[in-house]
């Protein structure tokens, strides 16, 4: 494993690039309590479409009556100015929601699946390959369509319900997806529970299935160890990182922990490492303090806090 990882370390590789999913507008404000009218949030998109992001996570076609916060998803994708060059996945959990997000103009959706049966039975009412299963037609319609799909796994090191998973489980799924004709894969760690130790025991036995280019990241920061966890996978060859603007969003299962990584913390942290992300963390930071203002709380980004208490 240490051969492994001193081969892959960033450190030895000259300068290298790294793609952010900016997942704000989507996993973050999902996770807000405070739904904000359509337009700010096509205002934040439009912002970051000009920061040098190259995706843009934009909503959910998903059912209002489970996610009140994204029932205006085909206003949003609508109403955005795309720009060229800058993707704009949206979450697309059945055929209802792929067609519907087909008719606002997506040209990449998103699936979702768990690595924990126990977490999948809570939210889908199935197993994680049952449910895995059900994503089937998706990737055939967007096969035919040429749509991009990318799969996410979530739940990679733990559950709420049945507490740390085996990378075993993780693979089982992660398989399904690549089968079904996922060109990426991002693995998640919904509730923030993972260390630099579990990540490095799933990225051991994930990186066998596939090339490293095929995944990203999605750490989030409920016990303060997404960075650590990122650079973990940079470490591992990891070039696709998932993060949230201001760190938007929270954790369902954990009241009051805070949500994804920072872009603005891991940009900041990607750059120190001499990484291109094509980025500008000043334009970024002003966003962060738009949508804080906006939602009514202070950043989650200590970047964006640090960053303030420099202009004081
Ligand atoms: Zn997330």
């Amino acid at each position: 494993m240490f051969r492994q990882v001193s081969r892959r370390c960033f450190s030895t590789v000259k300068p290298f690039e790294v793609r952010i999913v900016e997942v704000g507008p989507r996993d973050g404000l999902q996770n807000e309590p405070k739904i904000l009218p359509a337009s700010v949030k096509i205002s934040l998109i439009n912002q970051l479409s000009q920061t040098g992001l190259k995706t843009i996570e934009a909503t959910s076609f998903v059912s209002p009556k489970w996610v009140p916060q994204m029932g205006d998803n085909a206003e949003v994708l609508q109403g955005i100015e795309k720009v060229n060059g800058i993707s704009y996945p949206v979450l697309t959990p059945n055929l209802k929601g792929y067609e519907a997000a087909l008719k606002a103009g997506a040209q990449e959706v998103a699936v979702f699946g768990a690595a924990s049966d126990s977490f999948s039975k809570k939210n889908v009412n199935c197993t994680s390959k049952e449910s895995i299963e059900r994503f089937r037609p998706i990737f055939e319609h967007a096969k035919k369509d040429g749509i991009k799909v990318r799969g996410y796994v979530s739940t990679v090191v733990g559950c709420p319900y049945e507490g740390p998973i085996q990378p075993k489980a993780v693979c089982e799924v992660v398989e399904q997806l690549l089968d079904l004709g996922a060109y990426e894969i991002s693995l998640g760690d919904t509730i923030g529970v993972g260390t630099p130790g579990s990540m490095k025991r799933l990225l051991d036995e994930v990186l066998k299935l596939d090339k490293v280019e095929k995944f990203a990241v999605h750490c989030h920061d409920t016990y303060g160890q997404a960075l650590a966890n990122i650079l973990t996978s940079l470490e591992y060859g990891i070039r696709v990182v998932d993060s949230s603007v201001s760190g938007l969003g929270g954790c369902p299962y954990a009241r009051g922990a805070s949500g994804n990584a920072a872009t603005e913390d891991v940009i900041y942290m990607l750059h120190g490492l001499g990484a291109q992300t094509g980025v500008d963390l000043d334009k970024l930071i002003k966003i962060g303090r738009f949508i804080s203002n906006e939602l009514g709380k202070p950043s989650e980004s200590k970047v964006n806090r640090a960053s303030r208490n420099k202009e004081c």
